[in-house]
């Protein structure tokens, strides 16, 4: 098997049956998020221990790319802390876009979205969790757009 077709089945198998996909009624942080190019509409729940992240889900509705990345993201931050966090945005920024060589080590489970950097529409679609994310964890109260 071909790692692109290991892959997508990572992919489909994340936006199929999306982890962490609920609310958490208590969370100490939470933000929205909207990417007007393709529909895609989350919203980030967080419980933190200090600067760690305890606990991560989120709602919404979106395509399987935004899907599968909220799914994916909710479970790898875990245990990290807003710093750790902020570079591992890095990383699979520079994945997605296809503008860093992509290191499979420090990407982890991440690694999966490596296609998403031939079909630049779909950019948004993969960050837009991140995006939300970021917002949940600075505490701001406005929507995020990827616009
Ligand atoms: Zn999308």
């Amino acid at each position: 098997m071909d790692l692109s077709d290991l892959y997508q089945d990572v992919l489909l198998d994340h936006s199929r049956k999306p982890r962490n996909f609920r609310v958490i009624a208590d969370a100490d942080r939470k933000a929205e998020g909207f990417n007007p190019l393709c529909g895609d509409q989350v919203t980030v729940y967080l419980k933190l221990d200090h600067d760690r992240i305890k606990d991560a889900s989120f709602q919404g509705s979106g395509c399987a790319i935004c899907k599968a990345s909220c799914s994916v993201m909710t479970d790898e931050i875990k245990c990290k802390t807003g710093e750790e966090i902020g570079k591992l945005f890095e990383r699979f920024h520079g994945l997605v876009t296809g503008k860093t060589t992509p290191d499979a080590e420090a990407l982890g489970k991440l690694a999966v979205f490596s296609g998403v950097s031939e079909f630049p529409i779909r950019v948004k679609c993969a960050t837009l969790p991140w995006h939300t994310l970021r917002a949940a964890l600075e505490a701001k109260k406005e929507k995020v757009t990827t616009e």
